[in-house]
């Protein structure tokens, strides 16, 4: 039985407990799904979310406008990944890929809320390049005017749901100043001439992940989100609300670790009596309580910080993500340990875990990048 008792703890209200209970309630009916065909499976994972109604938090309501609460994506994350991490993921990317919208489009930009929060369409967040990873700013991809609108030529890479997605928010360089000032955002829908999956990507956890070409791919200046020169600030606010969320996911797949972990310790007889008796293995298993602990303190902490109406919350982020997602890694590697052989035995499902968690300490900023946004940050604050 997973620990409920993080729900009391105050970063909460009672809509967020009643939240996570429905929706555990709902996970525990409904998941896992096949994996076998992961294309599939992620859009029927997406329909199923977005029919029962889970998908609503991921996007502004435009006919009730509020802020995105975060608290209420990371349980959503963290309670879907302890149960399926595609599901995780097909929930995540609802978010990401319509983050620029939800935070900065337009009246007619923003009509495709409505369909991704029911699940009828499926977003992606195209950032990435094949030179620019980390260093977001340094992009090849250019955006030229061209009459009425502007032509998009280049590739993304790495970009989740390529390949199944409905449109993509892309960010491409417009010129404006050199680096980070000159990138702007656009809405691109997928069906757009000269926008072709150039590669399917194949990952240890699978999921729909692709390389785009952009042709002279032709949008209309409507297409443009925010100013000419704001799409580096647009990538990075989305990433201040959705980063915290990546350290949700971690500790959902942490708390699954160590469920397993307890049932395991507690069923399985060595040397005569349960493994719990065994001081070291009580070790691993305090260990990983201790990890889980200080990784939701750090991830509510800054969900909590967030929807209290705080600008910025890079470094509350930075700390959430770096520390869940690195020792959710550990919490994991003790739990194939603790499983013996089972533990690596293909389809048990902390093998599943393990090949889960390794991405989440790369994307959206790399472990070592956080490291750097925090020692900037603690720097900056005590001069
Ligand atoms: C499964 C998966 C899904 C993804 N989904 C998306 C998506 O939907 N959209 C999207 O746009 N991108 C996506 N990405 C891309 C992801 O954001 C990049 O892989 C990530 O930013 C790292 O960039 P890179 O791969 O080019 O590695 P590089 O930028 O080459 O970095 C390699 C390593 O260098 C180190 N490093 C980098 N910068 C620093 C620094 N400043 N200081 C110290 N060390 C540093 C880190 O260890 C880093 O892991 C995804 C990636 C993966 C693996």
């Amino acid at each position: 039985m997973p620990d409920r008792s993080f729900l009391a703890w105050p970063f909460f209200d009672d809509r967020h407990r009643e939240f996570a209970d429905r929706l555990d309630a709902w996970c525990a009916k409904n998941l896992p799904v096949a994996h076998g065909d992961v294309d599939a499976a992620c859009r029927s994972l997406v329909k199923m979310l977005g029919e029962a109604g889970w998908l609503k938090p991921t996007a502004v309501d435009t006919a009730n406008p509020a802020p995105l609460d975060v608290r209420t994506l990371c349980l959503a994350r963290e309670t879907l990944a302890r149960h399926d991490g595609l599901a995780d993921f097909a929930f995540a990317m609802q978010g990401l890929g319509t983050g620029a919208l939800s935070l900065f489009g337009t009246p007619e930009q923003q009509h495709w809320l409505a369909k991704t929060r029911r699940g009828e369409a499926i977003a992606a967040f195209a950032l990435s390049e094949p030179r620019s990873g980390s260093d977001v700013a340094n992009m090849d991809m250019s955006a030229i005017r061209d009459g009425d609108g502007y032509r998009l030529s280049g590739e993304k890479t790495w970009i989740s749901n390529g390949g199944i997605a409905d449109f993509y928010i892309v960010f491409a360089r417009t010129g404006e100043a050199p680096g980070a000032k000159g990138l702007s955002a656009f809405l691109v829908p997928a069906d757009a001439t000269g926008l072709t999956v150039a590669e399917r990507i194949e990952v240890i956890a699978p999921h729909p992940l692709a390389r785009l070409a952009f042709d002279g791919v032709f949008v209309p200046a409507s297409a443009l989100i925010g100013k000419p020169g704001d799409g580096f600030r647009i990538a990075m606010s989305v990433l201040d609300v959705f980063r915290s969320t990546v350290g949700a996911a971690a500790l959902g797949f942490a708390r699954r670790a160590l469920d397993e972990s307890v049932k395991r310790a507690t069923e399985r007889k060595l040397f005569g009596a349960p493994m719990a008796e065994l001081q070291m293995v009580q070790g691993h298993i305090a260990d990983m309580a201790l990890d889980v602990d200080a990784a939701a303190l750090l991830v509510y902490r800054a969900a909590w910080t967030k929807d209290m109406g705080a600008a910025r919350v890079t470094r509350e982020a930075a700390m959430a993500k770096l520390f869940a997602t690195d020792r959710a890694q550990a919490v994991i590697d003790a739990a194939v340990q603790l499983h013996g052989g089972d533990g690596v035995r293909h389809g048990h499902i902390v093998e599943s875990l393990y090949r889960e968690i390794r991405a989440l300490r790369i994307y959206e900023g790399a472990s070592d990048v956080q490291k750097v946004v925090i020692a900037r940050q603690t720097l900056a604050s005590s001069t």
